[in-house]
This record gives C-alpha cells, sequence and structure tokens, in this order.
C-alpha cells in the first residue's frame, strides 16, 4: 500500500547533511580545466590566489574527492533556514489532473530569497578565514548580491557589489536590501573600472551584462589589497556547495522510498540544477540509478539549447580564465528578459561536459509561457515563484500534462529556487499583456559565438 506522503517532508536540523558532494568525483570525463587566457595553459591553483580565496581555489581544482565535510560555522548557518522542505504538489496536480506525482524542493524560505544563500555563506566564509578585507562581485537580478550582502554582514565583511544596470534601475527594492545589509552596490558599466568605462565608451546607454558586471567586480578584486572576487555561479565550487540541495532532497524521498522519474531545474549558470542532480547525477553516472534529469533555459538566453560547447571568456572584459562550456559567446547581451538569473552566456563546465555526454536534457522555453505556468502555480499552490524558478515550473508542468495523455503516473522532482517579491513589474507586464518573448535570430548568436576564442 502505497503510504500517504505528507503535503511537506521536513526533515530535522540532524538531518540536514555534513558533507557536500563533489559530482566531479565520479565523472569518467572530468570537466575540462580552466584555461589561461595568456598561454593557454590549465590555470594552477597559484594563479587563482590573486582572484579566489584559497580554500576556494582548492575546491574548484579538485576533481577527486567525493565527499568534502561542511565547516561547523558553517553548518551553523544553515540552521537558520535548513532544511528546506520537499513539498508535494498535490495542489497542482488536481489542477492538472494529472495522474504524475509532482514534488518540488524550494529554496525560497529566506529573506535572500533563493538558494544562493547556499553557497554566500560558504564563499564568505573562507574569505574571513584567509582573513581578507572583504569581496567584490557581480548581481543580474541581485540575488545573488542580496545572499552574498547577508553572509557578508555575519561574517563582517565588506561586500562591494557590481549590478547589472538594467536590474539596478528595475529593482531599487533589491538594492536597498543590499545597503542594508551593509554591502555599497553599483550599477554596471559604471565609470568606477577601466573596463566599466571602455564598454560604455563602445556601447552607450547599454543596459549591462552579468559578463560585463564579472569584469567590473573582478578589476576592483585584484587592484585592491584584502579582496577577492566571488562568484554566485557557474563554477565547480558553487555546484559544489550547492549539493546540499540535493542531498536533502534524496534523504527525504529515501524516507519514504520515493524515487523519481525525472529532475528538473532552470539553469542560469547552472548552480542550482547542479546541486539539486548532484547525488542523482551521482547514481547515474555510477550505474546505480537512471533518473531523466532536464535543464531548463529562457528562450531568451539559450546556451544549452542553441549555444556552442566551446573555451569562452567567462566575462565580457575577458579577464577571467578562459572555461569550456555551453556558451553563446561572451558579447552576448540577451534582451532585457525578466529573468534576470538566466541571462548569463555560458553555462557551468561541470554540466555542460554532462549534458555533452549525455547525461541529462535541456530545452528552452518562452518568458509568457513562463509567467503563464508561475501563475497557475501562484494560484493553487500558494507560493509566489521567481521567474527563474518558474522555467522549472512550467517544464514540469509540461511533463505533467504529457501524463495525463499516456496515462502514465510519473514522479516529477523539480527545484522551486527562489520567491518573485522583487519581480512584480515583470509580473505586471506579464498581466498587462505588454511581455514580449524576445528570441534571438541565429544571426545574433552566430555573430556572437563568432568571436569565440581560437583555441585547440
Ligand atoms: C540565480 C538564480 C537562478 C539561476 O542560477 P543558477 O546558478 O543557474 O542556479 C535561478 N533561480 C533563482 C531564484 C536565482 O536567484
Amino acid at each position: 500500500m502505497e503510504q500517504k506522503i505528507p503535503y511537506k517532508i521536513y526533515l530535522n536540523e540532524n538531518e540536514i547533511p555534513t558533507q557536500w558532494y563533489n559530482l566531479r568525483a565520479d565523472m569518467k570525463n572530468k570537466p575540462a580545466p580552466l584555461l589561461n587566457p595568456g598561454t593557454g595553459e590549465p590555470m594552477k591553483a597559484e594563479e587563482l590566489y590573486g582572484v579566489f580565496c584559497e580554500e576556494l581555489v582548492k575546491q574548484e581544482l579538485d576533481n577527486d574527492t567525493p565527499y568534502i565535510d561542511i565547516p561547523g560555522e558553517i553548518l551553523d548557518f544553515y540552521k537558520m533556514y535548513r532544511p528546506s522542505p520537499l513539498v508535494r504538489a498535490y495542489f497542482l496536480e488536481k489542477a492538472l489532473d494529472t495522474p504524475a506525482k509532482i514534488y518540488y524542493k524550494f529554496e525560497g524560505n529566506n529573506t535572500s530569497g533563493s538558494h544562493k544563500l547556499n553557497s554566500s555563506i560558504a564563499q564568505a566564509y573562507y574569505a574571513k578565514k584567509q582573513g581578507l578585507k572583504g569581496v567584490t562581485t557581480e548581481t543580474g537580478a541581485g540575488q545573488w548580491g542580496t545572499a552574498l550582502s547577508m553572509a557578508c554582514s555575519y561574517f563582517g565583511l565588506d561586500c562591494k557589489v557590481f549590478m547589472v544596470k538594467v536590474s539596478y534601475e528595475q529593482k531599487p527594492f533589491r538594492r536597498e536590501v543590499m545597503r542594508t545589509y551593509g554591502a555599497s552596490v553599483t550599477p554596471s558599466p559604471s565609470d568606477k573600472t577601466n573596463i566599466g568605462r571602455k564598454i560604455l565608451e563602445e556601447f552607450p546607454g547599454t543596459t549591462g551584462s552579468l559578463g560585463c558586471a564579472i569584469s567590473e567586480a573582478v578589476e576592483v578584486a585584484t587592484s585592491t589589497p584584502g579582496y577577492r572576487y566571488v562568484l554566485g555561479s557557474v563554477l565547480n565550487q558553487v555546484l559544489l556547495h550547492q549539493s546540499i540541495i540535493g542531498l536533502e532532497t534524496k534523504t527525504a524521498l529515501d524516507k519514504y522510498g520515493i524515487k523519481p522519474d525525472m529532475i528538473i531545474g532552470c539553469a542560469g549558470g547552472g548552480s542550482n540544477l547542479g546541486g539539486l542532480i548532484a547525488p542523482f547525477m551521482g547514481e547515474k553516472l555510477r550505474g546505480e540509478a537512471d533518473y531523466r534529469i532536464i535543464a531548463v533555459e529562457p528562450a531568451s538566453c539559450p546556451s544549452f539549447t542553441r549555444g556552442t560547447y566551446a573555451y569562452d571568456f567567462c566575462d565580457t572584459g575577458k579577464v577571467c580564465p578562459l572555461a569550456k562550456m555551453y556558451t553563446l559567446g561572451s558579447g552576448f547581451i540577451p534582451s532585457p528578459n525578466h529573468a534576470g538569473g538566466l541571462r548569463y552566456h555560458g553555462m557551468s563546465s561541470i554540466l555542460s561536459q554532462l549534458y555533452d555526454d549525455k547525461y541529462m536534457e535541456a530545452v528552452s522555453v518562452p518568458q509568457r509561457r513562463v509567467f503563464e505556468a508561475a501563475e497557475l502555480f501562484a494560484r493553487v499552490e500558494g507560493i509566489l515563484p521567481a521567474p527563474e524558478s518558474s522555467h522549472a515550473i512550467r517544464v514540469a508542468i509540461d511533463e505533467a500534462l504529457k501524463c495525463k495523455e499516456t496515462g502514465e503516473d510519473k514522479t516529477i522532482v523539480f527545484g522551486l529556487t527562489g520567491t518573485g517579491y522583487f519581480d512584480m513589474v515583470a509580473y505586471e507586464n506579464y498581466h498587462d499583456g505588454t511581455m514580449e518573448d524576445y528570441i534571438p535570430t541565429d544571426e545574433e548568436i552566430q555573430k556572437s559565438i563568432s568571436t569565440l576564442p581560437q583555441i585547440g
């Protein structure tokens, strides 16, 4: 007999994982190494120490250690807002009239409103431990900047945030949350850095991009003593920290003997998805189990589905190491769509390799269909989802509707990465019918991809 599954599967505090899981340890084809843009050689740890904290560099380059202890101070912080619930979407299932069983892992239950706090607290901890004064970063929609400013205020670190200009202007409340936690926030491109001034000269009136804000933040970190740069997605270390999402999800599912058929997550730089799928992908890589794993990206910034797998610059200013990834080209500036957290031109090297090796699938969805799903979800499940998260909702709903046609009772797990309270302008556009589905042409993508560095 099927055990009745509660609406929320909560774990208790002692069930929070005490180690992160490093998916790379189980990959036969390891993600390609970061390259020095000058020499084309793999970056050595010492070369990265000027940009990133030492312990984080070690995590970044560690392809072999499967489990890494979570330091006690980070675990203490996690206990303020974790474990996060795994929710059975009974009301959504009913609204869709589907035999599918839908679960979502909800990461929006903290003030920053997203999963990003899981990595920001780790990165701030290692910066503090190294005796640094502060960190610099970029933020798109503002979730990462918010998460980092919370983490920095907790550890008494200074925090300088470069915020993509379009978001800085559209989301004044985000900005003020960051300043409440003590961060300084600068719209990017700015005239405070060489690279910012150069980009402003070349593209006056640009609304900015993550790639550009990264360049500015790196420039300030490497030219200010006692500062390092931290990044909220894409990097291996961030996926490592985010594995807490997947490990908790797996523990909760195992409690009730639930085996998912598919796992769905939105993918900007790939950190929430990489974290959510980590233990499941581990089983898949070791041949112990099989799952369909689906990355969802916006049709306006389709790195997996329309990008190229190649070495590229991580930032517009070309100051960062080269990473091999699915990319639209570092000069790609997506239309100002409303999922700021999904506007990055590239993708995690780990997920890129797994995708290239066919361990996972990817789909892209236009934003009006995303908001349609967001609104349905809000009305039946109560949570007001972030536009980014709603990409996963869209595809979870689509898959559940397929089950309705075929009569299959598949089990779907998706990542609900955050809440959308700061995205009400986007909801307003959707409600007023002024939202557009911008999809780049092949020529636009080709133009941007043609500027990839020539490597190998
Ligand atoms: C940043 C963000 C994302 C996308 O980032 P990933 O690194 O791909 O996870 C998704 N959802 C929310 C709510 C975010 O803030």
